[in-house]
């Protein structure tokens, strides 16, 4: 859709073949990659594992090295299937997924890079050539994306320099089009599960400090320290009775949901401190003034985003949950 990504799809495609990482591509330093996603949006890492990347193949054509796994590996291996029996016969090599990768003269992440996008068939339809596909194949192009609604753009249809080879997710994570498209073709949608840290007595660190914050906003009163002593155990009883809970002054998944406040931009208190100080802990350093303003709503964003959470800015549930995990 602009220049930028054209730009950075190119010399992307020169590594994307081999294992070339020259070129004055400079990856941010540990906290910055850590926060960084790709040009759609979804966590980029050169940890294919942090992000969950997985193989895949389809008749035996490998995209090496994979794609990011559930819903994106569903929508992309939807789209590999029906290119291969509908477009063209995929051949390797020349199938390429996940390649960790900035954009040259950049410090922005491809696609690749979070294993959102996939290249089919490089030698036959190279970078910045049109017109390699016949105009059978390109209805039938427009037929597969079509089917996915917005969910998937293809490389020929930049307004720059084109990319026929390649298609890519073309919404952020947890974009509402997602997984109704994944239904649709029929792959598995696992509910959403939320995990949570168990806390107890004797742990410390910024788990402890948020619970204590998060007791604070619910009324009980303690010394924010960081420590889970004999104060912090009574506590959690005393807000655990309050809930109906099985008071035993352990914080774990129901505690946790029954504690956490969801914050959002114009809130402040204690649960806004308690997301500050989390968020800090994480690497998205914020002043802990119990103001959730511009910043705060920032930080939180592409904390969501490098977590794969929908990057809306409110604290809630799941991205607690991601925060104290
Ligand atoms: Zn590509």
């Amino acid at each position: 859709m602009t220049q930028t990504p054209d730009v950075g799809r190119r010399s992307l495609l020169r590594g994307a073949g081999g294992i070339v990482l020259g070129g004055g591509l400079v990856v941010a330093g540990a906290s910055a990659a850590h926060a960084a996603t790709s040009q759609n949006g979804w966590p980029a890492s050169s940890s294919p594992s942090a992000i969950g990347i997985t193989g895949l193949t389809v008749s035996g054509h490998t995209f090496p090295a994979g794609v990011r796994g559930g819903q994106v590996h569903t929508v992309l291996g939807y789209v590999a299937r029906r290119f291969h029996s509908e477009v063209e016969a995929l051949a390797n090599p020349g199938c390429w997924g996940y390649n960790y990768r900035v954009i040259s003269g950049s410090t922005s992440f491809s696609n690749h890079a979070s294993g959102t996008a996939i290249d089919c068939n490089a030698p036959r339809h190279p970078l910045g050539a049109s017109g390699t596909f016949s105009s059978a194949q390109v209805s039938r192009i427009r037929s597969i994306l079509s089917y996915c609604n917005g969910v998937v753009r293809w490389g020929g249809d930049y307004s720059g320099r084109k990319d026929e080879m390649h298609f890519e997710i073309n919404v952020r994570p947890g974009d509402s089009r997602i997984a109704p498209l994944v239904a649709k073709i029929g792959g598995s949608t696992p509910p959403p599960t939320t995990t949570w840290s168990t806390v107890k007595s004797g742990a410390t660190g910024f788990r402890v400090t948020a619970i204590q914050h998060l007791l604070r906003a619910r009324g009980q009163s303690l010394t924010v320290d960081g420590v889970f002593g004999a104060v912090t155990v009574s506590k959690v009883k005393a807000f655990q009775t309050s809930r109906g809970l099985l008071a035993d002054g352990v914080v774990g998944p129901k505690t946790w949901a029954a504690l956490i406040i969801t914050v959002k931009s114009g809130s402040s208190g204690q649960a806004v401190v308690a997301a500050q100080k989390a968020l800090t802990a994480r690497g998205y350093t914020l002043t802990a003034d119990g103001i959730f303003g511009a910043t705060t709503a920032s930080k939180a964003k592409a904390f969501q985003a490098s977590r794969g959470l929908l990057a809306d800015g409110i604290v809630g549930s799941a991205t607690w949950a991601k925060l104290t995990i």
